[in-house]
């Protein structure tokens, strides 16, 4: 058995309520809640009985996630039984999506850029559905957007002067488009174009029929943020389809340092958004050092995708 077969997390999934089909938030007044936690202590991940060489063992120490079948994405016209004990082979790793028979055609062959716009009129017209990738500045947005494609620098083209708040469309195997947002909570920009800026994209987020979801991404390496919430929540609120794509979870920090793990990071984050929403939100873990999650993502969005087309 070679190490790359190994699971990164190992799911226990917990039988509780049955979990809404809903496929869109829906908005909700903040509720005061407690909630079972999602994450575990770290554990082994190891669940075979095979003898597996000493060296192994060392690199293997990846958290074990739990997660109760209320928090789990369930995509629509997909059945979850609660006694399927292969229920967990069936959620993408490091995330709580379940696959749908929508979760196809997911490789990306080719990505070109293909314009920036400043208003949401102005974005292409021809109809494909699209992503929108948006989170604060340095959260790991080019990164990710590099690693999605296999291009190292593909997403420099949005962070050319003139772009960086513009509504960036790069189109992938000519059949739909990830669309780089300006970031937000810059702080050295001026209070004005700060406001300009929220104003802008909320207008996209809004009224742009093709946009099937907004990845938003969050830091897991550092504690939540106030303007990452009030995003999350915002966009909860308004009915607005999200993904979160938590970024830099390689970064591990001790605790004794005052940092939080990227496992507590993400379960709190979840915790302080869930007044907002009805259903969970989907989520997965990530990072452009190691790539982690960037297959999950890309699964993730053809499934919501290929959904999108049929519907
Ligand atoms: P953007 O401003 O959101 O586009 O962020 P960048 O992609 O430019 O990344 C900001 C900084 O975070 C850079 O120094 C990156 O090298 C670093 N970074 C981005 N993604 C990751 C990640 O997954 N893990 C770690 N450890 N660092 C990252």
């Amino acid at each position: 058995m070679v190490l790359t077969q190994l699971p990164r997390f190992q799911y226990l999934v917990f039988k509780g309520p049955p979990p809404n089909l809903n496929f869109f938030p829906k908005p909700k007044l903040p509720i005061k809640v407690t909630c079972p936690t999602l994450f575990s202590a770290p554990k082994s991940t190891l669940s075979t009985t095979e003898p597996i060489p000493i060296s192994q063992f060392s690199v293997s120490e990846e958290p074990r996630v739990e997660i109760s079948l209320d928090k789990l994405f369930v995509p629509p016209e997909t059945e979850v039984s609660f006694d399927d004990p292969n229920l967990s082979t069936r959620i993408l790793k490091g995330s709580n999506i379940v696959v749908s028979k929508y979760a196809r055609e997911a490789q990306v062959l080719q990505a070109e850029f293909v314009k920036s716009s400043v208003r949401t009129e102005d974005c292409p017209s021809d109809g494909l559905p699209e992503f929108a990738l948006v989170g604060r500045s340095n959260v790991g947005k080019s990164s990710l957007l590099n690693s999605l494609v296999r291009r190292k620098r593909l997403a420099l083209t949005s962070k050319k002067p003139g772009k960086t708040q513009c509504i960036n469309h790069f189109r992938i195997n000519d059949n739909w488009y990830l669309v780089d947002l300006p970031g937000y909570g810059y702080a050295a920009a001026p209070q004005e174009l700060r406001t300009d800026w929220s104003k802008f994209t909320k207008d996209y987020f809004l009224n742009r029929s093709t946009l099937v979801s907004v990845f938003l991404l969050i830091d897991a390496s550092i504690t939540a943020k106030k303007i990452d919430l009030e995003y999350a929540s915002w966009l909860g609120q308004n009915q607005i389809p999200m993904t979160l794509i938590f970024t830099k979870c390689d970064k591990r920090k001790k605790k004794k340092n005052g940092g939080k793990r990227p496992e507590e990071n993400v379960s709190d984050f979840q915790e302080l958004i869930r007044g907002f929403f009805q259903t969970a939100p989907p989520w997965i873990m990530t990072s452009s050092v190691t790539n982690q999650g960037r297959d999950e993502i890309l699964l993730h969005m053809a499934q919501l995708r290929n959904y999108w087309l049929k519907h």
